[in-house]
């Protein structure tokens, strides 16, 4: 294939997806000119439908007050119902598995309240050298509250100094060190900082054997990479909504608890008003009475506005077909690849794997011989693409809203920048 803009152009001309870019509202520079946009790893961008979302609620708001809880057109005490269909759906979960609730981080200390229950034979949690440092936070603070050391409690698994991915084998050696004495393996689905895949399903399976609770964190995975949660035997996961999701600036998280735990309700759980049985929720009970599934962690009534601007963006996604979206970003990101090894003049080494089934829509770059200046003059360019210390640059051609004609320019804007 010739590296061309028109090769570019006639790809995006062939691209049954490309009709969705224009539900977005793109960045632009001072004058007017869209941006070349590659963070839709961290932040995706608006659909256009948001604000007649929120809109709606609000305009409910002042006509309603507090009567919008039962006679809004979706009643706002079952408001958080209504985005489960399509989480499901992405997730590979059943319904009665998925919630949009509070944020990551504090789904998680809720997810380790129940599935963290260490003792002097287990106590350990594994997790990834480079996690993000939120989980890392979370799990140390955890392993405090039980009485433990992270020194003694808290597992790294490391990739090889040489080697920015890790190996499925090393995976299973520290399992295989540790899991005897391990209560909790918590994974990222998809690394933050390198943009590897991991093998969820196979992690999974080791994680059993060695008798280990397994949670992921899928804030990189979810709208990125296909999931299976249900089949794959997870025990929970939590997300955000914001990034490959385009839920908005600190939306609502979300969480998953596998249907075994559905009616186990002597799990020792963190519990809320929201999580008591709905049809007994308003008789004031003095005792606890969770709902069954995931719904019985629930803690608080839900953020309407934030749900809503959520609502706009999973309309768009129950309209696009997972499989042409995955095709289109394995072939997107292959484009970006092959014109970064094959036609950019700088030396670059791509931190992601090579492998498409091991990667999802984004690939970590180091330009051994350039420092931030290199960053910096991208921003310059109006590209807006993000910086991770100590030296990686994230690009994520998200496919739902980004173009091949996009790729093409920003090998070209690299080529031009010195
Ligand atoms: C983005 C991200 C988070 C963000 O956490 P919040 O609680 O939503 O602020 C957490 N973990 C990972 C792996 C992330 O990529």
């Amino acid at each position: 294939m010739e590296w061309s803009i028109d090769t570019a152009k006639n790809l995006d001309r062939d691209d049954v997806l490309s009709s969705y870019r224009s539900r977005f509202h793109y960045p632009k520079n001072s004058e007017g000119r869209e941006k070349l946009y590659f963070t839709g790893n961290s932040l995706g961008l608006c659909p256009k439908t948001a604000r007649e979302y929120i809109y709606k609620e609000l305009d409910q708001w002042e006509s309603l007050g507090s009567k919008g809880h039962v006679q809004a057109s979706i009643p706002w005490i079952e408001y958080h119902h209504s985005v489960k269909a399509s989480l499901a759906r992405l997730l590979g979960a059943k319904k009665s598995e998925v919630i949009a609730m509070n944020s990551l981080t504090t789904n998680l200390h809720l997810m380790m309240t129940s599935f963290y229950r260490p003792n002097v034979d287990r106590h350990k949690i594994i997790i990834l050298k480079d996690a993000f440092p939120s989980d890392r936070y979370a799990v140390a603070s955890q392993i405090q509250n039980h009485g433990f050391d992270p020194k003694t409690s808290l597992v790294e698994i490391a990739s090889n100094p040489d080697q920015p991915t890790i190996s499925e084998q090393k995976i299973r050696q520290t399992i295989a060190q540790h899991g005897s004495s391990t209560s909790l393996i918590l994974m990222e689905g998809v690394s933050y900082l390198s943009g590897q895949f991991f093998d969820i399903e196979e992690i999974s399976k080791v994680a059993k054997e060695y008798g280990c609770m397994f949670g992921v964190d899928l804030a990189h995975a979810v709208g990125n990479v296909p999931l299976q949660l249900h089949d794959w035997n997870i025990d929970f996961a939590v997300w955000c909504n914001y990034k490959y999701l385009n839920g908005g600036p600190g939306t609502v998280g979300g969480c998953f608890v596998h249907q075994k735990y559905e009616t186990q309700f002597d799990l020792p759980r963190l519990s809320g008003w929201w999580g008591h049985d709905e049809k007994r929720r308003f008789l004031m009970e003095k005792d606890f009475s969770p709902m069954k599934g995931i719904d019985g962690w629930c803690l608080s009534n839900a953020p309407i506005l934030l749900v809503a601007a959520l609502r706009a963006s999973l309309a768009i996604f129950d309209e696009v077909d997972l499989g042409q979206l995955r095709e289109k970003s394995v072939r997107l990101t292959r484009f970006l690849e092959e014109g970064l090894i094959g036609h950019c003049k700088k030396s670059i080494k791509i931190l992601t794997p090579n492998d498409s089934n091991r990667r999802g829509a984004q690939l970590s770059l180091c330009f051994p011989d350039e420092g931030k200046e290199m960053f910096d003059s991208l921003q310059q360019h109006d590209v807006v693409c993000d910086w991770r210390e100590p030296n990686v640059i994230r690009v994520a051609p998200t496919p739902l809203y980004t173009r091949y004609e996009d790729v093409f320019r920003f090998v070209e804007i690299l080529n031009k920048i010195s």
